[in-house]
């Protein structure tokens, strides 16, 4: 923690998952740190308007439990006060891969825990409440920033209260974790700053999800399982995921026209036609509760932004950057892991005599290759269906024919599982299942170690 301020106001737009650990870190390096949140948050978890893939299943991958626990000291401890379930990887979550075994149950030391989101969220509120410094202002919608008259720099959030009064907030630095980027990509406009570049996979990705209480002789083998699709060509997925309150989420999921559908016959009809049975099984006498909720996911799409000059005091996080497919889970634990970039950052500024000075470029570049390893893992079995829109690898075949033979080979050998595991959770970089190692025992042949014989 320092106490060298880097100026007397931060705001943070947004109180999603990107801006909670975004104020937690603010909250040591400015005077205060007003959070704008468009919705009036609710006391409980319950889901909100302003969050509507609240009522999905939201794992939390271990990678991004490790960096919540980064910015909130003893975090595990307020997820299990708050009544989420722990989950240890190898153990409690099941992989089924069309015509393969499941993986062996097998204990690879990558543990998390399994919540709803609003509760996950509702958890980290309560840990960034406890900044005195720290002040939520909720019912207000940003409808622009503010330029300094230069336009090199933020200056304000123009928000509208909920009886329609608009108010401008100066700041010295403002956090957009809008979940768009909408109010970053106006302010660039508006000031002539270069537009970011964009590289989108069209995915067209459709959710239906249900609630249901399961009988006792139905409750499904691990805590979350997941049947994996017959890609590349079928694309049905889907997902059982306990909750906090002893009950299941099920969701479904496909591609392009075969979007799962919104009527309780019909979902479990698509359940039973999955490659494997466990989503079927554990709801076909089980006990919905609601109606089915559906999320239309588009494509992912990532923004390159011009980092030479970007305005100061503005830091656009998480969505705002970056949507990630969300089959793979991966958007909130990468939000927390730049969080902890945004820290460290500050920390290497604390003390400077203009510490806002390099602060956003330098943020947008470090982020870079925290997006770049969940955005290529997901960018692989994505591109592998033909309808996906995306610009391909030339080695795309290899690289995913690399991928299943590792898939493979974790059957029978513990080291690539737990290894594996770890790149998924986001613990590891994706570059490590290329580790020689990996290759040799994957293919069975000798490599030649280039900086071995140089
Ligand atoms: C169906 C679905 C399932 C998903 N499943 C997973 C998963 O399993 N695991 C995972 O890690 N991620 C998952 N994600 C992704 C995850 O939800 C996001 O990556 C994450 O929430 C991003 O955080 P954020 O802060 O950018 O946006 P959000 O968390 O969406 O928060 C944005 C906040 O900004 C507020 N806001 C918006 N506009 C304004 C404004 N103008 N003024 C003030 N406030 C504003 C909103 O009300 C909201 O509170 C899923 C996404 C979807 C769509």
């Amino acid at each position: 923690m320092s106490n060298r301020y880097f100026g007397n106001r931060a705001v943070v737009i947004g109180a999603g998952m990107g801006g909670l650990p975004a104020a937690q870190v603010l909250a040591s390096y400015f005077k205060e740190v007003v959070v704008l949140e468009r919705d009036i948050l609710p006391t409980d978890a319950t889901p909100r308007p302003g969050v509507p893939q609240g009522k999905h299943p939201h794992g939390l991958l271990a990678g991004g439990l490790k960096a919540l626990s980064d910015l909130f000291p003893d975090f595990s401890s307020t997820l299990v006060q708050a009544g989420a379930y722990s989950l240890d990887s190898g153990r409690e979550v099941c992989h089924e891969y069309p015509g393969q075994e499941p993986l062996p149950i097998r204990s690879l030391g990558v543990a998390t825990f399994t919540m709803t989101r609003p509760l996950l969220e509702l958890a980290v509120r309560r840990r960034v409440q406890e900044n005195a410094n720290v002040v939520f202002r909720d019912g207000c919608r940003v409808v622009a920033l503010g330029a300094t008259p230069d336009g090199n720099a933020v200056a304000s959030a123009i928000y509208k209260t909920l009886s329609g009064e608009l108010e401008v907030l100066p700041a010295d630095l403002i956090v957009d974790a809008s979940g768009r980027g909408k109010l970053t990509l106006d302010f660039l406009k508006y000031i002539g700053h270069p537009m970011p570049e964009e590289t989108v996979i069209g995915v067209d990705f459709g959710y239906s999800t249900a609630v249901y209480t399961i009988p006792p002789d139905a409750t499904p083998a691990r805590k979350v399982m997941i049947t994996m699709p017959r890609a590349p060509g079928e694309s049905r997925t889907g997902i059982v995921l306990l909750r906090e309150d002893g009950k299941w989420f099920a969701a479904l999921g496909g591609r392009g026209a075969d979007t799962p559908p919104a009527d309780s016959a019909a979902f479990t009809a698509y359940a039973a036609s999955l490659p494997t049975s466990s989503v079927y099984d554990a709801i076909k006498y089980a006990t919905q509760h609601g109606g089915i909720e559906r999320f239309a996911f588009p494509e992912s799409r990532r923004l390159h932004f011009s980092t030479d000059n970007f305005p100061r005091g503005l830091i656009p996080i998480a969505d705002s950057v970056c949507r990630f497919n969300p089959v793979y889970g991966q958007g909130m634990s990468a939000a927390a892991q730049e969080a902890v970039v945004l820290r460290d950052l500050l920390e290497a500024h604390a003390g400077d005599a203009d510490p806002l000075a390099a602060l956003s470029g330098e943020f947008l570049s470090a982020i870079d290759s925290i997006i770049e390893n969940p955005w290529s893992l997901a960018a692989l079995p994505d591109l592998a269906y033909p309808d996906a829109r995306g610009k391909r690898p030339p080695n795309l075949e290899k690289l995913i024919e690399h991928h299943m033979a590792i898939t493979k080979a974790a059957h029978h050998d513990p080291d690539i599982h737990k290894q594996l595991i770890e790149v998924l959770n986001l613990l590891k970089p994706v570059s490590a299942l290329q580790a020689i190692e990996i290759v040799e025992k994957v293919t069975g042949e000798e490599v030649q170690n280039p900086t071995a014989s140089a």
